[in-house]
């Protein structure tokens, strides 16, 4: 099975991707996270990529295409992925439909999220992230009992580089101007494009998923 999960930045698709990724055994592909690990590990890629992503803007598609081919043609095949945060343009969705049609995979679904701007900014603007254990806030909606210190861990809580208001609104132009057509290019060829309301809880959210996978 492989699905494509669509929505604006902190639409929930790291989320609801890594609960479906664990209950039905898929792979979840997000290119998010492989190049913040290639900014992790200070590797010319990832230091060229953090460029663009600090800007809230686009990694060029040749950058995302070597990574996603890497991962999907690296001898290990995933009995299925759970694309996140790829693809953003539709040359990306070219490249990914040749790619699926030369290793004989066909995609099942496409899902997007629908969220309004309006709450993603708060999402974003208000997330916090453990320096140590990586764990999530949300100073409007899951504060830590100690400003700026992690529960857990008691680690100092930071914001990820790109979830500074202004560049959060800059994704989401971005969302809209270059990737909300993908939606669109995926309707036109024919595949069966599930909307689904993001503005709810996570269970509620993933129930509805659940059921469209078992559709
Ligand atoms: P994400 O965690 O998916 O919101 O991605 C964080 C940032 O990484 C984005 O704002 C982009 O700068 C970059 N990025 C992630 N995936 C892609 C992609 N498929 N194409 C271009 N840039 C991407």
């Amino acid at each position: 099975m492989d699905v494509i999960l669509f929505g604006p930045p902190g639409a929930g698709k790291g989320t609801q991707g890594a609960l479906l990724a664990e209950r039905h055994r898929l792979l979840r592909l997000s290119t998010g996270d492989l190049l913040r690990d290639a900014v992790r590990e200070g590797t010319q890629l990832g230091r060229e990529a953090k460029r663009y992503m600090d800007a809230g803007e686009l990694v060029p598609d040749e950058v995302i295409l070597g990574l996603v081919h890497e991962v999907m043609t690296n001898g290990t095949a995933a009995s299925g992925y759970i694309f996140d945060g790829f693809p953003r343009t539709t040359a990306q969705a070219e490249a990914l439909t040749d790619l699926m049609r030369r290793l004989h995979r066909t995609l099942d679904a496409v899902v997007v999220l629908d969220v309004d701007d309006e709450s993603i900014v708060k999402r974003l603007a208000g997330r916090l992230w453990c320096s140590q254990c990586s764990a999530v806030y949300n100073v409007y909606t899951n504060p830590p009992a100690v400003p700026g210190k992690c529960d857990i861990c008691g680690g100092a809580l930071v914001q990820r580089d790109d979830d500074r208001e202004d560049t959060v609104r800059r994704r989401l132009e971005v969302y809209r101007a270059q990737t909300a057509p993908v939606v669109a290019w995926y309707r036109n060829a024919g595949l069966p494009v599930h909307n689904v309301d993001g503005n709810r809880s996570v269970d509620a959210i993933q129930n509805d998923l659940e059921a469209l996978i078992r559709k």
